[in-house]
């Protein structure tokens, strides 16, 4: 075993080593969580995250955790049926033993969070059963919260907490780059950039990437600055597979700000859990006889009616539509956040209608690993949004990614201590720094607004290949030395990615909507099982294009 590196020590060297059992890129809920466990079973951990530590997507996280609680659910619920929910959300493209196991290890992991100090909405004051509320594509109250709509906030304090406790080596403010590995190909480093563009390495035999989601691909999102699909990049280039690329939910609600881009506060599900209700500007609602959930149909229903709906208004496209909560009582008290947001644009949820526009808000798809981390290369895990477990499928279930990230940040760290163990991963000394070859890098203005146009709610061929176009006309060649390349970067090698996988889908199907192929296609008359009910793989030519496998051949290979 290695000793970790302090955060003093690196910073005092302006190029720098450091050794460790495990890194782990990013401090969100999946990375905290493996490297607490990661830490309980003997290994040296190392976290390294390219902001402040809290500054993941967890924290934004409104809603809740979807989990059925041993003796403490509504009656009838039960955990196959959040399987059978999470199954019928995914639109036929979720791994059906990875959703049962992820689901099933939900219980034992928020209790060991309430463990550690989280503090969940009691169902009344005084009382220890929780609060449950419901979202869309949820048939039973199975959400619980945290402080009304502040759930994620307190998920990162309490594990941020403990990581303090037990003083777990956190690097900030230092992106991880690339991956370094042995002639085999096994991964056992990293290198990383501090602000300044200070190059250091890690390393270490088993690498984690907990690095999040891609959501500022698009020009409107709920997610923050960090969310720029690193680690996808990353492990492209280390000779990983992704799958489900092109399944971007659109978060149906955020809040309409006139002019606004990037990060925009979130109006959660919560709201049309609790009565809340969707019309555009003549009063009309949007879901009426759209799907038998009506306000609360899955993600992927909600906001393509909402986009539809968008587009017929009156003289062209309309921006927004209305959210009616003026029914809840307690709004401020409920949903402290989102009234706070409100009152900035001096609506009163109580009185005013909401408005309200789909936005970038989670990635489905990702790095393809087992429901316990291991990615197809040795030494390589990934665990949390950037990765693809066949939790998700086509399109996330509400409130099931903090679930996963807790489940599969924990299975992580034991895999990896397991695979230490047998002594298979590689041997950090024969690990060789990839040469600083250039990689082609977008405009990152030109990209979102292409991929905001062309390839968010509502795809077609011919926009598709704009954005490709788009792509091309706007890329240079560079070397990744600084963070703000090593970003564009990545969200130029995963808008390819998702471009070519959008383009081949020739259906619409959860949160991938085609509108020149607008249905959902089962058939395929020359196999058992249809061709479109498969993730696409898609890893990198030897030139470091994103390349497709055939999807008749595809096999899961993590
Ligand atoms: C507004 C909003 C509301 C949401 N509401 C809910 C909800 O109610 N329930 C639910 O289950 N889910 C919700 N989600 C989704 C959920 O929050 C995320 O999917 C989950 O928190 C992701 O956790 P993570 O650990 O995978 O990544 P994150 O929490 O995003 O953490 C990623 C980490 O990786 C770091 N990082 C990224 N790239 C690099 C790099 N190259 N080098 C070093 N560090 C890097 C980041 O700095 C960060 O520390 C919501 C998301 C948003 C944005």
């Amino acid at each position: 075993m290695t000793g970790p590196v302090t955060a003093l020590q690196a910073k005092t060297h302006p190029v720098w080593e450091a050794a460790a059992d495990l890194v782990v890129i990013g401090s969100g809920v999946a990375g905290l969580t493996a490297a607490l466990r990661a830490q309980e079973l003997g290994l040296h951990v190392l976290v390294v995250t390219k902001g402040a530590v809290s500054d993941g997507n967890t924290r934004w996280a409104q809603g809740g955790i979807a989990v059925v609680l041993e003796g403490e659910h509504e009656q009838g619920d039960s955990v196959g049926k959040h399987a059978e929910d999470t199954l019928t959300a995914g639109a036929g493209l979720c791994d059906d033993d990875a959703v049962r196991s992820i689901i099933a290890g939900g219980p034992a992991a928020v209790a060991r969070l309430r463990a550690a100090g989280a503090r969940f909405d009691p169902a009344a004051a005084g009382r220890t059963e929780l609060a449950r509320t419901r979202e869309g594509g949820h048939s039973a109250f199975r959400v619980i919260h945290a402080g009304g709509d502040a759930t994620g906030a307190e998920v990162e304090r309490t594990l941020v907490a403990k990581a303090g406790d037990r003083r777990i080596p956190v690097l900030e403010h230092h992106i991880a780059v690339d991956a370094i590995r042995t002639p085999a190909g096994e991964v056992v480093g990293v290198t990383v950039l501090d602000h300044d563009g200070v190059p250091g390495v890690v390393r270490a035999p088993a690498v984690l990437l907990a690095s999040g989601g891609l959501g500022q691909l698009y020009h409107a999102t709920s997610n923050p600055e960090i969310a720029t699909g690193d680690g996808l990049a990353l492990a492209l280039r280390a000779g990983a597979q992704v799958a489900d690329v092109e399944f971007v939910q659109f978060h149906p609600t955020v809040l309409f700000t006139p002019g606004a881009r990037g990060r925009l506060p979130l109006v959660t599900e919560a709201v049309r859990g609790e009565g809340a209700t969707l019309h555009d500007a003549t009063g009309a609602s949007v879901m009426r006889g759209v799907h038998p959930l009506g306000d609360l149909a899955p993600r992927d229903v909600v906001s393509a009616a909402i986009t539809r709906r968008m587009a017929q208004a009156p003289g062209g496209i309309d921006d927004h539509v209305l959210l009616d909560a003026t029914g809840i009582s307690g709004f401020a008290k409920r949903f402290p956040t989102v009234h706070a947001a409100c009152a900035v644009l001096g609506i009163d949820p109580a009185k005013d209608p909401i408005p309200v526009t789909p936005a970038a808000h989670f990635a489905c798809g990702g790095v393809v690993t087992t429901v316990d981390g291991r990615s197809g290369v040795l030494g390589l895990y990934a665990a949390g949004e950037v990765a693809r477990t066949g939790l998700h499928g086509a399109n996330r279930l509400a409130s099931n990614s903090l679930l996963e990230g807790l489940v599969a940040g924990r299975r992580v760290a034991e895999a990896v201590a397991a695979d230490l163990a047998t002594g298979q991963l590689g041997d950090p000394r024969r690990g060789v720094l990839a040469s600083r070859a250039t990689v082609p890098v977008a405009d990152r203005d030109a990209l979102q607004r292409a991929m905001s146009r062309y390839a968010a709610i509502g795809r077609d061929a011919e926009g598709l290949s704009v954005v490709g176009s788009v792509l091309d006309l706007s890329m240079v060649e560079s070397p990744l030395w600084t963070p703000r390349i090593v970003e564009d970067a990545a969200l130029t090698l995963v808008a390819e990615a998702l471009v070519a996988a959008a383009a081949r889908r020739t259906e619409s199907r959860g949160c991938h909507v085609r509108t020149d192929f607008p249905e959902r296609d089962d058939s395929f008359p020359e196999r058992d099982d249809s061709a479109w009910q498969r993730g696409q793989l898609i890893r990198l030519s030897p030139s470091g294009q994103p390349v497709l496998a055939d999807p008749i051949a595809l096999e899961v290979v993590a």
